[in-house]
């Protein structure tokens, strides 16, 4: 099954607060156990797992520190899981969302 959505954490623009993490419904970013060039654990995605919702833009201080993307379907509308003819394997790409 293809990712619903996908986050960039510009780790040199993340203060360390933690409200990211915190505010992420999937519970899908930590903080990285090591430290920016400012002294502080950024913020990193766990890899899989993110919806794309944006909730993590929106909650974030600093306007550079994360990206969000959401998948779209390459052609056709987005793929509904487990319904329908076409539904697998279909290709997948990533629009930025906010
Ligand atoms: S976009 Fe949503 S699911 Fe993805 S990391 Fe941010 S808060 Fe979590
Ligand atoms: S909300 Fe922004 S500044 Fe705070 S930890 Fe997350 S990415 Fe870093």
């Amino acid at each position: 099954m293809a990712a619903k959505g996908n986050v960039t954490i510009h780790s040199d623009e993340c203060k360390g607060c933690g409200l990211c993490v915190e505010s992420c419904p999937p519970k899908k970013l930590h903080l990285a156990d090591e430290l920016n060039q400012y002294g502080v654990h950024p913020a990193e995605y766990n890899g899989e797992g993110c919806t794309g919702c944006g909730i993590c833009f929106y909650c974030c201080p600093e306007p550079g520190a994360i990206t969000v993307y959401k998948a779209t379907a390459t052609s056709g509308a987005l793929p509904k899981e487990g319904k329908g003819p076409g539904t697998q394997n279909r290709e997948v790409d990533y629009a930025t969302v906010v």
